[in-house]
């Protein structure tokens, strides 16, 4: 009986001892499971964060302006392209612009920026050449050449097109509605291809002309370009202008863009406006 006694004190001691192990395991275990579980969550935190940063939200205002820059990209890190891209995050405004295909091969530290801060790329063919006169295909291979250039580097093929000079043909329309391309042309032109150290008259240009549904003509090629474009910016974000890329301009306006069809902006009829050349 004593035996028998121990056996069974031994049995419980023993089992108590196992069943306490396998708590302190099961509870170790759980430790170890909600660690990971910790770690697991900060990526899913760090996702949220970029997807917070990528600049998905049409800029607010009373009335809506689309900037947009052509013949680009300009310059690497200190280049003219990288100071505007600066200035328009640190204002919240979007730009729409329209790239050229040989450019990128020389100025391409920029390329991820676009799209991440909320801007809009265009097509402005491969080599900056005349799609009337310059092509025997209406820049079927212009264009379709440059889709695949900036797609290669951003990951998306631009959705719309604007022709160098603002220069078309039937031929143009033609191909432009095959690769499924609207035609962007503008409303105002702030002439910086003509007075290009002047960052005055861009600055002035723009603030004469703006009105609700502009598109805006111009080049970041130039340092007072830029200058002028972002003083125009401060002073019209005062009296109530958003800046926002065209296709949100489309889309604030009601306007569904369609393939092979010209836009020069879509401010209402009785908006009259300079636009400062015969798109040449
Ligand atoms: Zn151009």
């Amino acid at each position: 009986m004593k035996w028998n006694k121990c056996i069974l004190l031994c049995a419980v001691l023993l089992s108590v001892v196992l069943t306490g192990c396998a708590a302190e395991t099961t509870m170790s275990q759980s430790t170890e499971n909600s660690a990971p579980a910790g770690s697991a969550a900060e990526p899913v935190k760090t996702e949220q964060t970029d997807v917070t940063e990528t600049d998905t939200f049409i800029p607010q205002g009373d009335k809506y302006i689309a900037l947009t820059f052509d013949d680009g990209p300009t310059g690497n890190e200190d280049g003219c392209t990288e100071r505007l891209l600066d200035g328009l995050k640190e204002r919240n405004a979007h730009a729409t612009f329209f790239l050229c295909g040989y450019r990128m091969k020389d100025f391409n530290s920029m390329m991820e920026r676009y799209l991440t801060e909320g801007h809009e790329i265009g097509n402005h063919t491969t080599d900056h050449i005349r799609l009337d006169i310059d092509t025997a295909d209406g820049g079927l291979e212009q264009i379709s050449s440059n889709q695949e250039h900036i797609a290669a580097y951003t990951g998306e093929a631009p959705t719309l097109m604007r022709p160098v000079g603002g220069a078309y043909n039937d031929a143009v329309l033609a191909s432009m509605k095959q690769l499924g391309l609207p035609v962007i042309l503008w409303n105002v032109d702030t002439l910086d291809w003509k007075y290009h150290d002047d960052a005055d008259i861009v600055r002035q240009r723009i603030i004469d002309n703006a009105a609700d549904g502009v598109i805006v003509l111009e080049h970041d090629l130039y340092e007072a370009t830029v200058d002028g474009v972002l003083a125009a910016i401060d002073e019209l974000q005062q009296q109530g202008y958003a800046f926002v890329t065209v296709s949100e301009l489309a889309q604030l306006k009601g306007v569904t863009l369609e393939p092979g069809k010209v836009y020069t902006g879509f401010t209402s009829k009785d908006v009259v406006v300079d636009h400062g050349s015969n798109f040449s």
